[in-house]
């Protein structure tokens, strides 16, 4: 079967030490489960020494990439062909951090998901709604909005590539994890949304994973649903803890 996918985004922490320290912790966590592919996303100033420190079933990722995909004269930007030439085969795109507090529109990741995906890359394109939105049953209005641009990105045969993580907005480091049946309902609505777009057997290989307060006191009743393929975690993928959860999906 398909491999679960355990992502930890660490979003914009670390120290030089930390992020020492949580190598070693990682690079001493044991055997991984063999259905594992764990995959972590440090900030762009940690990216070398993730890359050189950790051990090699740990992937690593960054947080985001430019719009444009060569690298040149975008000040600031990381380009997808200097990411690759740095050994990293993934990014997370669209994290609801940037489309909130980066103007990324859905058009604006969907370029990214098409440059990522072209330069040969894995992919865990972020969908997911705000509490208002959820209040007035707009779920997976909101989610077929975000996820349009981002399948129509797909070139053919990338979809294997493609992790979609679903992370409801008010379940982002608000300790408020979505309850399993609430995750699994909205996973099943999106994969059954893929199912139109992509074909039955193409949206049954996708990774729908689940973000917004993962923990590992809440991992096992997740990872038990049919739809959920894995895991994006922030604040606990900062902490030894996060093995735990890496370890759930044995
Ligand atoms: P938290 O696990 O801190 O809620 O963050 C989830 C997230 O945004 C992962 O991308």
């Amino acid at each position: 079967g398909k491999k679960v996918v355990i992502g930890g985004n660490w979003k914009c922490n670390g120290t030089k030490e930390s992020v020492k320290e949580l190598i070693e912790t990682l690079n001493s966590a044991g055997d991984f489960p063999s259905n594992a592919e764990v995959v972590v996303a440090p900030t762009a100033l940690h990216l070398g020494m993730a890359v050189d420190g950790l051990r090699k079933d740990i992937s690593v990722s960054v947080q985001n990439l430019w719009k444009e995909p060569k690298a040149g004269a975008w000040t600031g930007e990381l380009t997808v062909d200097l990411i690759k030439d740095f050994g990293i085969n993934w990014a997370i795109l669209g994290h609801s951090e940037r489309r909130a507090y980066c103007g990324e529109t859905p058009e604006i990741v969907g370029t990214k998901v098409k440059i990522a995906l072209e330069a040969g890359m894995k992919v865990m394109a972020c969908i997911g709604e705000q509490l208002s939105d959820r209040e007035a049953d707009k779920t997976m209005d909101v989610c077929k909005e975000q996820l349009d641009p981002i399948i129509a990105a797909v070139p053919s045969g990338a979809m294997d590539r493609v992790v979609i993580a679903y992370e409801p907005v008010w379940a982002i480091g608000t300790g408020v994890t979505a309850t399993p049946e609430q995750a699994q309902e909205t996973h099943e609505q999106i994969r059954a949304y893929l199912k139109t777009k992509i074909g039955e057997e193409a949206a049954q290989g996708v990774r729908i994973i689940y973000g917004g307060s993962v923990k590992g006191a809440n991992c096992q009743e997740l990872i038990k649903k049919a739809d959920i393929d894995g895991f994006l975690v922030g604040g606990a993928s900062l902490k030894p803890e996060f093995k735990d959860i890496i370890a759930c999906s044995s």
